[in-house]
């Protein structure tokens, strides 16, 4: 079988290697990647360094046609990106296709963007004097991804480094190595000169940890737990080094009693189950008002029996595996937590046999839980959600708010004073009126509040906030 490579300073190089397992069928591996090392996460950091004089001065043209063209061919092969996502991360083959479209986009996005790169000319309050206010790259970007979006987190990252002219160090996760090589052979093909993307494919613990002890690495994205986020943040500040963290969420979607019942549930079942509950922007906590409550439960509870849990590339599937054996083990100890809390198992909680043998684990819902609970509190980052009823919207917004997190949340209601005033004092990065708390657009600032983010926002124009350094410059004319 034949090894992908990690690549350091544009040449490919690796041969120990580790395997990836399609998490919808343990019997196939998808295939065999280099497992890189501390001192090829060193080469591949003195690389970007080595790389970056010459891309921060690239022309904006010259950028703008490499991540068009990388755009171009991830469209033109979504089919097979996608269907490449579903057979290593689990997600259903049409979900996989649109996230591949959507690290499309992104690349196309930023390939705009580097045309637009612009500054500010401002009068000096001194007379004679002009101030130009303008971006400058940061240097060499660390960027550490999770393993839930393997095409769309890397693209949303890489995309605007490169776009802004920082060189790159990129570290996927662990389980995701195949969609990630392909996303950095495609930009490397596309004529990216040697060293300004690095691909190092390894362990968090040997490849991630070396960047973060890096004072040569100036910044670091990163998505993924918040245990990690905080590794991340501590060594970031040892550095003075720029950086910024999505982590975990606990998303709520509060349920009035004048909701449409339909456009609730449809928004409740997709936002809580679909990838499987995978997303950072999932919702985990249905906050359901007294008088719309057990009709609610009841359609919710009819819809899961349609959904079919299956192997992701199977057409028909809805939901498909869970990614792996260790995240499957925490979704059914937090169905057990749940249950001894006294939490009421409403639908799901098994483990499922299908022709394949994978992760299956049926959408599982609780009712009758409180807020306090332990599955209203952590991230679970799997199928499982659960109902919380309240008296009135008062209490609905409070019980919404009392979380350490603030990534996203959600509001059914066909109240325009409850949208307005939900949208106002949700304490959430993103809020979501009648739509479901995951699933954003790529051109708009992507990003939460609390204990699930740090730093500026990514994505759309606002990337730019992360990935650049204001510079203020007077002259005397
Ligand atoms: P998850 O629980 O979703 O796997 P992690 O935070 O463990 O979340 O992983 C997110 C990313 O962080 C992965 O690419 C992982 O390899 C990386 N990572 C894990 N440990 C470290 C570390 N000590 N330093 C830097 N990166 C790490």
């Amino acid at each position: 079988m034949t090894i992908y490579q990690n690549l350091i300073g544009g040449e490919w190089v690796g041969s120990d290697a580790t395997r990836n397992i399609n998490p919808s069928d343990t019997n196939e591996v998808v295939g065999l990647y280099a497992d890189g090392t501390v001192e090829d996460t060193k080469n591949a950091i003195a690389a970007a360094k080595a790389a970056f004089p010459a891309w921060s001065r690239s022309g904006i043209w010259e950028r703008h046609v490499i991540l068009k063209k990388a755009g171009d061919e991830i469209m033109a092969r979504k089919d097979e990106l996608g269907a490449l996502l579903a057979r290593e991360e689990g997600k259903t083959l049409p979900e996989a296709i649109g996230e591949t479209i959507r690290a499309s986009q992104i690349f196309e996005f930023f390939a705009g963007e580097a045309l637009r790169l612009a500054g500010e000319i401002i009068p000096s309050v001194r007379p004679n004097i002009g101030v130009e206010i303008t971006r400058d790259p940061l240097g060499v970007i660390g960027i550490i991804t999770p393993w839930n979006f393997p095409i769309a987190i890397p693209a949303w990252k890489i995309a605007p480094a490169l776009c802004y002219g920082n060189t790159v160090v990129f570290k996927p996760a662990e389980l995701v190595p195949a969609c990630s090589w392909a996303i950095v052979d495609i930009l490397n093909r596309a004529g990216l000169p040697k060293g300004v993307l690095n691909l190092v494919m390894g362990r968090g613990s040997v490849v991630g940890q070396t960047m973060l002890d890096s004072p040569d690495v100036t910044g670091i994205t990163f998505t993924g737990s918040t245990g990690t986020g905080r590794r991340v943040a501590a060594a970031s500040i040892e550095h003075n080094r720029k950086f910024q963290l999505e982590m975990g969420g606990k998303n709520p979607m509060v349920v009035l009693d004048d909701a449409d019942l339909s456009v609730a549930v449809e928004a409740a079942a997709n936002s809580g189950f679909f990838s499987t509950g995978q997303r950072c922007t999932a919702s985990s906590r249905l906050i359901v008002t007294e008088g719309i409550h057990d009709k609610f439960v009841a359609a919710l509870t009819a819809k899961l029996e349609t959904l079919v849990v299956d192997n992701a590339l199977k057409p028909g599937t809805h939901i498909g595996p869970v990614v792996d054996e260790k995240q499957l083990k925490t979704d059914t100890d937090y169905i057990e937590i749940g249950r001894k809390e006294g939490a009421k198992l409403a639908f799901g909680g098994e483990l499922i046999k299908r022709e394949t043998p994978g992760f299956y684990l049926q959408p599982t819902l609780f009712t009758e839980a409180t807020n306090q609970m332990r599955i209203s509190r952590e991230e679970i980052f799997g199928p499982v959600v659960s109902v919380i009823r309240v008296k009135d919207y008062e209490e609905a917004l409070a019980t919404a708010n009392d979380t350490p997190f603030g990534l996203s949340a959600g509001i059914a209601t066909t109240s325009l004073k409850h949208a307005t005033h939900f949208k106002r004092n949700s304490e959430a990065g993103m809020v979501m009126v009648n739509l479901p708390t995951a699933g954003v657009d790529f051109h708009v600032p992507f990003g939460g509040r609390k204990g699930s983010s740090y730093g500026p926002r990514e994505q759309g124009k606002y990337a730019a906030e992360f990935y650049t350094s204001v510079k203020t410059a007077y002259t005397l004319a």
